[in-house]
């Protein structure tokens, strides 16, 4: 009998359900095996019935429930809590799901200075009394999964690798309960590193030629935080790479962003980070601005009110 599966999309951009498209013909393999049961990028439902009659939102038991995107406003808090209620096993898919991803950049900031900031620029017009009617209340901050409602299986990644979604699904439908290893991007990046680099200020990627030529094999490339980028592989969890394993900024010749999110769980990227340029020989001080460090893991309380980005 085919696996039930639900799926639902909080305060998420949708490139995680990309990633399940991208699953390419594995896709087809699994839709032999499971039944999805919701998935509103895919599939119209409607939470209060068809005539709009219920009181509260209602989704279909399922075994697998799979949610991409963070929790920003009680309708997100709603939909978390009854696919908690109504699945067996809950899967955060993508980073922010998993540590509030992107979006939870917002959490340096109060909701007001938020909305001022929307309602109230050059290109908005001014309102006196800014819209609620219809419109789901936002939280005082933006969660993580974890924070609201338990998560059994965590896939990080912005978005993650169809290959480690595949592994899961398949890993699920064989009994299992998939885990990613805690092994960082440079455990994966065949980059050469000869030790602590000359450099002592960060240098801008985009205005230095020389972080190896388009034809030179990445294996010959130096590392790239020893040339001085902001290269984030040392606090990142392993696995945008997929199978072919080489992380994929690495293989454009671009520095580390942090997409994964921390090598833990639980870890701090702007901490570990602060303390890796600090072993590299690199001033901190030349970093363009701390807040950047958590861009994709703000959630668990690490950014709060107050950690603003420094002014240029
Ligand atoms: S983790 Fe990335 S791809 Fe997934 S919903 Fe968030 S922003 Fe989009
Ligand atoms: S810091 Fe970046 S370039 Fe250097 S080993 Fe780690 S991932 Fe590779
Ligand atoms: S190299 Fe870093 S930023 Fe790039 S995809 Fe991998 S984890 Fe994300």
């Amino acid at each position: 009998m085919a696996v039930k599966v639900a799926e639902e999309w909080l305060n998420a951009c949708s490139g995680c359900e990309i990633s399940i498209v991208d699953l390419g013909e594995r896709l087809l393999a699994v839709l032999d095996l499971v039944e999805f049961v919701h998935i509103p990028v895919l599939l119209d439902h409607k939470y209060y019935g068809q005539l709009g009659e219920g009181k509260h939102i209602n989704i279909p038991e399922a075994t697998v429930g799979i949610i991409s995107g963070s929790i920003r406003n009680h309708e997100h808090l709603e939909v978390a809590e009854e696919m908690r209620r109504k699945c067996q096993i809950i899967i955060a898919l993508g980073t922010c799901a998993t540590h509030g991803g992107i979006p939870a950049l917002a959490n340096s900031y109060r909701n007001q200075e938020i909305l001022d900031r929307y309602y109230h620029t050059e290109t908005t017009d001014k309102v006196d009394e800014y819209p609620s009617e219809g419109i789901p209340h936002l939280l005082d901050s933006v969660y993580a999964l974890d924070e609201k409602i338990k998560v059994d299986i965590y896939l990080p990644g912005c978005a993650p690798h169809p290959d480690q979604v595949f592994a899961a699904l398949a890993g699920l439908l064989a009994g299992e309960l998939p885990k990613l290893p805690d092994r960082s991007v440079c455990d994966q990046c065949p980059t050469v590193r000869e030790g602590k680099g000359q450099v002592k200020q960060l240098r801008r990627f985009l205005e230095a030629p020389h972080y190896g030529a388009p034809d030179e094999p990445i294996d010959k490339m130096r590392c790239l935080l020893e040339q001085g980028f902001l290269c984030m592989g040392s606090v990142t969890k392993a696995g945008c790479g997929g199978d072919k394993i080489v992380p994929r900024c690495i293989a454009a010749r671009v520095p580390c962003r942090g997409c994964y999110g921390p090598v833990q769980h639980d870890g701090n990227q702007l901490l570990q980070m602060l303390n890796a340029l600090a072993s590299n020989g690199i001033d901190i001080h030349s970093l363009p601005d701390y807040v950047s460090l958590l861009r994709f893991s703000g959630a668990h309380k690490l950014l709060r009110p107050g950690h603003k980005q420094k002014e240029a």
